[in-house]
C-alpha cells in the first residue's frame, strides 16, 4: 500500500464539508450529523447533472465498527436536466440513500480486501471522505431519460416545434404529407390498392399514379411502409 508523504498531505482535509472526523468514534459508538455540503465538479451524466458547487443536503449517521465506520447517508441534491423527449432543460431534485462501510487504512490487510471489495478507506487516522461514496451513489441513480413532465409529448414531427408549447391540437394539413399522399395513391389505383411493396419493391406502377405533384411525394411511402 503506498503511504507515501504525497498521498498523505493530499488526503482528506477537515475544512472540507464532505470529510468527517471519526478518529473518536469508538467501536459500537454512533453519531448522527445534519451538514450542507457544495457539490463536487463532474458529477453527471449526458442529460442529468448536479451543478458543481450546488448545495448537497447530508444526513449522515456515523457508526463505529470493528472494521472501521459504517457510514448511513442520505443526499439531496438539486439537478440540471435536459428532456429527454423535448430537449428543454428544466430542474429536478434528487435524493438517494446509502450505506457504505468504510474500513480502516492503516490496517493493510484490511485495505487490501477492501479494494478487492470495491469498499471505502479511511484515512490513516481516521478521517472519512464520503466524496467517493457520494458521488457513486448518486451517478449511479442520476436518470438516463429525464422528461421535464410524466407524458412529454416531445417534438412535432413535422415541424419541430415542442408540443407542449404549441396551440392545442397543433397539426399540420393532412394533404402534403407522404401518409395523405399514399391515400390518394391507392385511390386512384384501378383495382383498389395493390400494396406499393412487392419484391420488386419500390416501383410505381406507370400510368396511373394521378398527377405529378402526386407522383413524386408518393416516392417517399415505400421506405416508410418497410419501417412499420
Ligand atoms: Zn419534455
Ligand atoms: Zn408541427
Amino acid at each position: 500500500m503506498p503511504h507515501s508523504s504525497t498521498k498523505h498531505s493530499r488526503g482528506p482535509d477537515l475544512r472540507n464539508p464532505l470529510v468527517f472526523d471519526t478518529r473518536d468514534l469508538a467501536p459500537g459508538a454512533a453519531r448522527a450529523l445534519t451538514r450542507t455540503a457544495p457539490a463536487p465538479e463532474h458529477m453527471g451524466v449526458e442529460l442529468a447533472r448536479v451543478p458543481a458547487g450546488a448545495d448537497l443536503g447530508l444526513e449522515v449517521q456515523l457508526e463505529g465498527v470493528a472494521e472501521g465506520v459504517l457510514v448511513t447517508a442520505t443526499v439531496t441534491a438539486p439537478l440540471e436536466c435536459e428532456c429527454a423527449r423535448c430537449l428543454e432543460a428544466f430542474s429536478s431534485e434528487i435524493k438517494v440513500r446509502f450505506q457504505e462501510l468504510f474500513v480502516l487504512a492503516a490496517d493493510a490487510g484490511r485495505a487490501e480486501d477492501a479494494e478487492a471489495d470495491d469498499s471505502y478507506l479511511l484515512d490513516d487516522i481516521g478521517l472519512l471522505d464520503l466524496e467517493p461514496a457520494v458521488r457513486d451513489a448518486i451517478v449511479l441513480e442520476l436518470p438516463l431519460s429525464p422528461l421535464c413532465e410524466e407524458g412529454c409529448q416531445g417534438l412535432c414531427v413535422e415541424c419541430g416545434v415542442r408540443l407542449a408549447d404549441a396551440e392545442p391540437g397543433h397539426g399540420h394539413e393532412q394533404r402534403g404529407t407522404p401518409w395523405a399522399a399514399l391515400r390518394d395513391f391507392r385511390a386512384d389505383e384501378p383495382d383498389g390498392g395493390e400494396p406499393a411493396s412487392g419484391p420488386a419493391g419500390q416501383g410505381i406502377p406507370d400510368g396511373n399514379a394521378g398527377p405529378e405533384t402526386t407522383r413524386h411525394r408518393t416516392d417517399a411511402v415505400p421506405d416508410q411502409l418497410k419501417e412499420q
